[in-house]
């Protein structure tokens, strides 16, 4: 290794963003080539909420050899197949946002296109008719395809619900057992080297000294080092509005859904994450729209069993550091922004930002070509997803005045284009770091109003005898499909069914 190499890593910040990054580094390197070492203050503690993911998650896992099955089983976790959106175009309605694909692409167009030209043609499936994710959701079923699985399952496509607090034990463990150091203690003062200004060192309370070469800030809302550097913040509230959340765990009363639930509130809305031992819920909301105490009187009258604690209030501020990489530090997870959990994209972030974060790896020099570029990578990622959570509230029919104003707001040029495009004749435009697949676009455009008011043209090339036929025949596929897989619950009595809540072992929180 060459001189200027990195030997330690400090990650500051023991939440699932300082878990994941541990976890991740002990994998890429030896205990020999570089020390990693993690501080946390088990006073202040994490937010102890992120329990929805989506699929990519699955990659992450990959990566750090982790087992699928037992992973759910350590996290009291379940699966999910997409979201539910209810009331988000106006009361009573609902639509869902699957994972996977909507059908398979025929003739010369994308497959919606086929299935908009049906529907000129008199058709009256829904799309939700050619998703097997949605087919399986609403079913209540789930299963893990298999190489012998019909092929249809090559558009089915899954994450995970879990419980945060035993998804950063799990990580620690994972993480400590490949030579991770974990310290115990509160960060006091963050030191900076005189000149260039690095982070040289971190002091914690009680004077001890953790110096490395390269900080990962892992300290959530506080952005402690971030802070330090004097990164700035760029707020997108003016897009996002909500600002808090109210957290409550409630008693499980029926089997766990396969799915995510996001209903629309006065001010904001709700979510409900299906775990085994417990439902997750959840209140966001504009605090200048609503009253914190109508909030939490609104998410305790809306869950499915009795509330197993009081309602914990967390503050955010949508938007994002100026630089997620500056000098020497690298900010991951809340400390780098926060978005809203609308689509559950934050664990995503962080683990794309640690993938990036390999990709880009510095010596301790710490070129600052590197870091623009990872900057670049992370403001276009966060950019596509920006829009894509600002289409859910901005394409409302609503009448209360948050969704009103949400409705009247001026979008970015970005998003604004990507509406037109689809609105004109439903094509989709895609960008090298959109996040989101077609597909979830499709949902979210068609669940929120947007209606195109023409197909491609190409799509006439196929004759409306064989459409029909192909149409039919998916439908068929897919429904067969869905209905053969067992229940959700039985895939996990079967793979990956935890202890009961109460045997797990109180270790004090990482
Ligand atoms: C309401 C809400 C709902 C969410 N839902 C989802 C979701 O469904 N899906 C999803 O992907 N994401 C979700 N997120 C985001 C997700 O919770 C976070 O991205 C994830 O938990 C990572 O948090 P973190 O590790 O950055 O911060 P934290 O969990 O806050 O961890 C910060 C760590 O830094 C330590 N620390 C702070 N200050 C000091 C100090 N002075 N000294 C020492 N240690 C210190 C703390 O002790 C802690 O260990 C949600 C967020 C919110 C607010």
């Amino acid at each position: 290794m060459s001189d200027a190499a990195i030997r330690t890593i400090l990650i500051a910040g023991g939440g699932t963003a300082g878990w994941m990054a541990a976890a991740a580094l002990s994998v890429a390197f030896q205990p020999h080539q570089c020390r990693i070492v993690l501080v946390e203050s088990d006073e202040i503690g994490t937010v102890g909420v992120g329990e929805a993911t989506i699929p990519p998650i699955q990659l992450f896992n990959k990566i750090l050899g982790i087992d699928e099955r037992e992973f759910v089983r350590a996290t009291q976790g379940s699966f999910k197949l997409g979201i539910e959106f209810v009331g988000w175009l106006r009361e009573g309605q609902r639509y869902f946002h699957p994972f996977g694909r909507y059908g398979d692409d025929f003739g010369l167009t994308a497959f919606h296109q086929q299935w908009l030209r049906a529907q000129t043609l008199g058709s009256t499936t829904p799309l939700d008719g050619y998703s097997l994710n949605h087919q399986a959701a609403y079913r209540g079923r789930f299963e893990i395809p298999t190489p012998q699985s019909n092929p249809v399952f090559s558009t089915f496509s899954w994450a995970y619900h879990f419980d945060a607090g035993l998804y950063a034990r799990y990580l620690r463990g994972f993480a400590e057992r490949r030579g991770v150091e974990r310290v115990e203690g509160k960060i006091a003062e963050v030191v900076l080297r005189p000149g260039d200004g690095f982070v040289d060192r971190l002091i914690l309370g009680d004077g001890r000294a953790l110096e490395a070469e390269l900080f990962l800030d892992c300290t959530g809302f506080r952005g402690l080092i971030t802070e330090a550097l004097g990164t700035g913040y760029e707020e997108w509230t003016h897009w996002l509005p909500c600002d808090r959340a109210l957290a409550v765990p409630c008693a499980r009363v029926a089997d766990p859904v396969p799915y995510t639930r996001a209903t629309a509130r006065q001010a904001g809305w709700q979510w409900r994450i299906p775990l085994q031992h417990r439902t997750g819920n959840g209140h966001v909301y504009c605090s200048g729209a609503i009253s914190d105490d109508a909030a939490a009187a609104t998410l305790l009258a809306n869950l499915d069993g009795a509330p197993e604690a009081d309602p914990r209030m967390l503050r955010f501020t949508t938007g994002r550091r100026r630089k997620a990489w500056n000098r020497n530090c690298i900010a991951l997870g809340l400390a780098s922004g926060f978005l809203e959990p609308l689509e559950s994209t934050s664990i995503h972030l962080i683990q794309t930002g640690i993938s990036k974060l390999l990709s880009w790896f510095p010596d301790r020099h710490c070129d600052p070509l590197l870091a623009a570029e990872y900057n670049r990578l992370v403001d276009a990622e966060m950019e596509s997803i920006r829009d894509f959570l600002i289409l859910h509230y901005q394409a409302n029919e609503r009448d209360e005045p948050f969704w009103r104003q949400c409705a009247a707001m001026p979008i970015p040029d970005t998003l604004a284009a990507k509406i037109e495009m689809f609105r004109a004749n439903g094509r989709l435009i895609e960008r090298p770091h959109d996040l989101f697949h077609p597909t979830s676009w499709l949902a979210v455009l068609l669940g929120q109003g947007v209606a195109p008011a023409a197909h491609d043209p190409l799509a006439d090339t196929v004759p409306p005898e064989e459409l029909a036929a192909v149409l039919g025949g998916m439908r068929h596929v897919i429904d067969q499909a869905a209905a053969r897989m067992s229940t959700h619950q039985q895939f996990i009595d079967r793979n990956c069914r935890a202890a009961p809540a109460s045997a797990i072992t109180q270790e004090p929180h990482p």
